[in-house]
């Protein structure tokens, strides 16, 4: 079988990274996209068929160079993973309204940069796969997740569209919704106390959450259905988380 390109936006922790290690041990060229490219160039991988990037997901022409650069080299994109993102929580009445861009700018703006980039030309080729990285809080709301929920929200409502818009054109669109994952998603909120109260909560699951191995397995799975087989959504959480 012949592996085609795969694109992984937020590869250099989290779930970006679980994915970037499990289609590369399976052979698939990748183009790996992120700010941080020392840690991505730091995971043990496979070199040989991998391209990284430096690219802010915000920052429509740089993804759309990456892509192109990624394509010169392996190819037609057969697979676009929009993972990359923030969960910066807060209560709206004490956050910096910055924290509410970001959150926009990244978890969405960057999602729809992303389709931008290679839905055209998957339409006029007849065939090719996005997945978008949701959450549970992209499908029910948390307290202090009002932002984060509105951006996850979105992703769910964008992706939904463009399914059914692209359905014909053979073009399959994903939405991976994980639940509460072991990654570096929660150091970035700003408040202490939010940080806190959020691992107590994951103590009541019994003090870890998801392994991100497992959200990448199940992508990978996804991934490789047939072609006229979209798995249009999958919910995904600890066992013991109960909301
Ligand atoms: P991490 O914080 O470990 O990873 C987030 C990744 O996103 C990093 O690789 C980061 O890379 C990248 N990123 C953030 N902002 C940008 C940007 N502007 N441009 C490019 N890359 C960016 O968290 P996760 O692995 O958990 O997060 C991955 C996705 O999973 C997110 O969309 C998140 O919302 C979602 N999710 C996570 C859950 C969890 O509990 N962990 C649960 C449900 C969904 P860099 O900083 O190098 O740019």
């Amino acid at each position: 079988m012949k592996k085609s390109l795969i694109v992984i936006t937020g590869a250099s922790s989290g779930f970006g990274s679980e994915m970037a290690k499990i289609f590369n041990a399976a052979g698939y060229p990748l183009l790996l996209l992120g700010r941080r490219v020392a840690k991505i160039k730091e995971l043990p991988l496979n070199f040989d068929s991998v391209l990284v990037k430096e690219v802010d997901v915000t920052n429509l022409e740089a993804f759309q160079n990456a892509i192109t650069e990624g394509e010169e080299r392996f190819g037609d994109v057969d697979l676009l993973i929009n993972n990359a993102g923030v969960m910066l929580l807060g209560n709206i009445g004490e956050q910096n309204p910055e924290e509410w861009k970001t959150t926009i700018d990244t978890n969405i703006i960057g999602v729809l940069n992303g389709m931008h980039a290679v839905i055209e030309k998957m339409k006029q080729r007849n065939g090719g796969t996005i997945i978008n990285i949701s959450s549970i809080a992209g499908r029910k709301t948390f307290g202090n997740h009002a932002v984060y929920a509105a951006s996850k929200f979105g992703v769910h409502a964008l992706s939904e569209t463009i399914r059914e818009e692209l359905s014909s054109s053979n073009v399959r669109i994903m939405i991976m919704a994980p639940g509460a994952a072991e990654t570096e998603l929660l150091s970035h909120t700003s408040s202490e106390k939010i940080k806190s109260d959020y691992e107590a909560w994951k103590e009541s699951m019994g003090g870890v959450a998801l392994n991100p191995y497992h959200v990448a397995e199940t992508v990978k799975y996804m991934y490789e259905m047939p072609q006229n087989v979209t798995i249009r959504e999958v919910l995904i959480a600890p066992t013991k988380q109960d909301s």
